[in-house]
Formats: C-alpha cells, sequence, structure tokens
C-alpha cells in the first residue's frame, strides 16, 4: 500500500485548522479546526469528507496545542485515518515566515526548526504559534516526514532592487529588514492555475494576482515567478485591508508617537487591529460595506473608494513593473466573490487592454463557482476569478518533496 496522503496543518496563536488529501486524485479525506486553544471552552469541529460521515464537534478544554492535535489525531482515527496510517506520506506545515533562509518547502529536522525559531523576531505572533505545532506533530508521530511550507518562499525571488528599502544597509542588514511578502502559497496557486485557464505553461504567462481577504496582497508574476509583492517586511504594507493600514508615510508612527504620546504596542494595534475598512467606516465586511454603499452611507463610500483606489494604484504600479500583462487574477474572500470591487477596481483600465465583461463578472450560481474567466474574449488582457486552495498547495509541494521529490539535505536550511 503506498503512502499518497498528506496531512496540512495551520497552527494559529490558539486555533489549528487541518485538511487530509488524498494526492492520488487531489480528494479531501476530511477537514476541521480547533480553536480557542488554552481557553476554559475549547471546540474542534471535524469533518469527514470522504465517508460522507455527519460533522462532529467536541467542545472541551485543548489545554495546549499538544491537547488539541491529540483530539484531532483522535477523530481521524475513528475515520480510519490515524496518524500511524501507512497511507499518510507526510505532514505539511504552513510556516508564516521563512526569511532568506527557506527559498523551497523544506524537510523538517532539528536545524531546520531552530532556524525558523531565529525567524521569530519577523513574525512574532505567528512562528512560535506554527513551531508548536511542528512540535507536537512530532511527537504524535516521530517516524512521519514533516515538511515547512512557508508563505515567503514564493516571494523570495523578488529581485533586490523591488525586496529592499531604501534604508540605510547596515542597518537594515543588522535587523533583517527588507521586504518579504506573505499569502505566496496563495499566489503561486492562482498565477499557475490562471495559466492553466489560459491554456499556456505558467512560463509563458504574465501575470498579476489580486489576493483579496481580510489580509489584502498584490503580486507580480513574471513568466511563474514572482517579481514583485505588495506585503513587505510584515504584512502591514501595501493595500487597505480589513483592518489594516496598508501603505502609510513611516513619519505617521512617529507623529503619533511624539504627539499623540502613544505607545508602541498601541500604534501596532491602531495599524494592525483598528485602521484599514474597519478603521475608515466600522465594518471590514466587504458584503456589509457594500450594503451600506447603496444605502448612500458616506462613511462607506469613502472606505471602499479608499480601497479600490489602492487597488488601481497597484494594478498600474505592476503592469509597469512585468511590462507585458497577460492576465489579472482575483481570489480570495473578496476577489472571489465581490463583483462590485472586481468592476470598480479595474475601471478606466481599458486603455491598458484590461476589461471586464459585466455578465460573467455579475454571473450567479453555477456560473459563478470555480476558476473562469470574466473578460470579454478578445480583451489583450484576461480577467480571471480563481477560487485560492492554499491547502492543495501545501499539500503537493509537500508530496512532491518526500515522494519523487528530490529532498534537501536535512539539516541545511536552502
Ligand atoms: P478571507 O480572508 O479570504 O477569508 O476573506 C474574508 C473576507 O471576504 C470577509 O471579511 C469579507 O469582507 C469578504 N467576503 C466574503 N464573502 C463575501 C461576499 N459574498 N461578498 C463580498 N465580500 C465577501
Amino acid at each position: 500500500m503506498s503512502a499518497t496522503r498528506v496531512l496540512v496543518l495551520n497552527s494559529g496563536s490558539s486555533s489549528v485548522k487541518y485538511q487530509l488529501l488524498e494526492m492520488a486524485d487531489g480528494t479531501r479525506l476530511a477537514a476541521g479546526l480547533a480553536e480557542r486553544i488554552g481557553e476554559r471552552q475549547s471546540r474542534l469541529v471535524h469533518r469527514p469528507l470522504a465517508s460522507g460521515g455527519e460533522r462532529r464537534e467536541r467542545v472541551e478544554q485543548f489545554a495546549d496545542h499538544g491537547a488539541a492535535l491529540r483530539a484531532v489525531a483522535e477523530e481521524l482515527r475513528a475515520d480510519g485515518l490515524g496518524l500511524d496510517s501507512p497511507r499518510l506520506a507526510a505532514i505539511g506545515h504552513r510556516v508564516v515566515h521563512g526569511g532568506q533562509s527557506f527559498t523551497r518547502p523544506t524537510l523538517i529536522d532539528d536545524a531546520v526548526l531552530d532556524e525558523i525559531e531565529r525567524l521569530v523576531p519577523l513574525a512574532p505572533l505567528h512562528n512560535p504559534a506554527n513551531l508548536t505545532g511542528i512540535r507536537t506533530a512530532q511527537d504524535l508521530n516521530p517516524h512521519l516526514p514533516q515538511v515547512a511550507v512557508f508563505d515567503t518562499t514564493f516571494h523570495t525571488t523578488v529581485p533586490e532592487s523591488a525586496a529592499r528599502y531604501a534604508l540605510e544597509k547596515t542597518t537594515a542588514d543588522e535587523y533583517l529588514i527588507r521586504r518579504y511578502g506573505f499569502h505566496g502559497t496563495s499566489h503561486a496557486y492562482v498565477s499557475r492555475r490562471t495559466a492553466a485557464l489560459l491554456g499556456k505553461d505558467p512560463s509563458q504567462v504574465n501575470v498579476i494576482v489580486l489576493h483579496l481577504g481580510n489580509g489584502a496582497s498584490v503580486s507580480a508574476v513574471e513568466g511563474g515567478r514572482c517579481v514583485e509583492t505588495s506585503m513587505g517586511m510584515t504584512p502591514l504594507e501595501g493595500l487597505v485591508m480589513g483592518t489594516r493600514t496598508g501603505d502609510l508615510d513611516p513619519a505617521v508612527v512617529l507623529h503619533l508617537m511624539r504627539i499623540g504620546g502613544m505607545t508602541v504596542d498601541e500604534v501596532d494595534e491602531l495599524l494592525n487591529k483598528r485602521s484599514g475598512l474597519a478603521g475608515l467606516c466600522g465594518d471590514n465586511d466587504m458584503r456589509e460595506i457594500r450594503r451600506r454603499v447603496e444605502e448612500g452611507d458616506e462613511n462607506a463610500q469613502l472606505a471602499f473608494d479608499i480601497y479600490i483606489h489602492r487597488l488601481k494604484k497597484y494594478v498600474g504600479a505592476y503592469f509597469a513593473v512585468l511590462g507585458r500583462l497577460d492576465a489579472v487574477a482575483f481570489t480570495a474572500g473578496v476577489g472571489e466573490n465581490s463583483p462590485a470591487v472586481r468592476r470598480a477596481a479595474l475601471a478606466g483600465l481599458e486603455g491598458l487592454g484590461i476589461r471586464v465583461d459585466p455578465a460573467l463578472n455579475e454571473a450567479e450560481g453555477a456560473a459563478a463557482e470555480g476558476a473562469r474567466l470574466i473578460s470579454p474574449g478578445e480583451a489583450r488582457v484576461a480577467v480571471a476569478v480563481v477560487p485560492t486552495d492554499e491547502e492543495l498547495e501545501i499539500a503537493q509541494q509537500t508530496y512532491a518533496l518526500v515522494s519523487d521529490g528530490e529532498p534537501q539535505q536535512r539539516g541545511e536550511p536552502a
């Protein structure tokens, strides 16, 4: 019996999301979410997908990630999908920050764990949670290959001219300050899927990917390689997001501290949690903002306009970076579901060859499912909507590494 299954784990600070995939045909065998880890009442929702079984819910205390993952393992075992199954090839872990050290998915050993630990100052909330998930999974089955798939890897091809800030070089180097980019698995998956929609190999296609979820980022992908991305040293830079400012004059931070008397933590919270769409109009859900816009709400309209202006500016800039553009692809919660955002973001760009077909853009039901084109057939630049699938991408990268891929030397981060 060959090992063709991959468990994907996405460990957050108080949650673990998981999916078990069969790589022979890409089917999902099980999925679930353990949340409120460390609180008095934690919760695990487990969905056995292949067997057609009922969704199961457990409400109990998971004192730590170990307890939560043990509960996940029990639920999987109850479906005949235990972590000791010979059919399980590996566990693929989403790791947020790989710095410049990890330019590909990497088989995890002690040296790799040390390196992820060294990068904690760059992602103080995420990397520790990712590390806890990895260590717990190792305890549950020490013999199973574990692979780290980084949010930053796809962006390690961005050239120095785009990755570096014009900050004093010695200081930037000392503190590892540069643009790393995030959402990499999504940008990788969506750019490849867009090329497939056009019937081309990724190496032949230049794409701008707009990942518009609660967090949001743009990337410019040239022949399958990322050459520019909007998130920076942290996910704060770039587009207007649900609760983050995106681009901001850094002197605003100095002003808030000097004149406003705010502390570092207060500014951090303001920029990351109380700004963006929520800070502008009180709502960060695009559905609610659109509903308010339809009712004539001025704050919602202004928030929407600022969001769209930033998006359009990035599309124009990335067109210039690429020189030739074959497609613009929308993905994630807003990108996949909001015809109004897609229409507004690309309105007025006809001169660049970018056009949206209103009927295709606004289609509903079955016509609005799956990866699809929403531009007229004759348009110079295709516009696509591509549902992202970060779990599938992580599973594929993991499986490629542990099956016939060329596993890296243990202990040598790329
Ligand atoms: P994500 O981070 O990719 O899960 O995206 C979450 C965001 O997608 C939510 O905060 C909403 O703003 C947005 N969203 C989800 N569904 C819709 C929809 N049907 N129309 C517009 N926006 C949506």
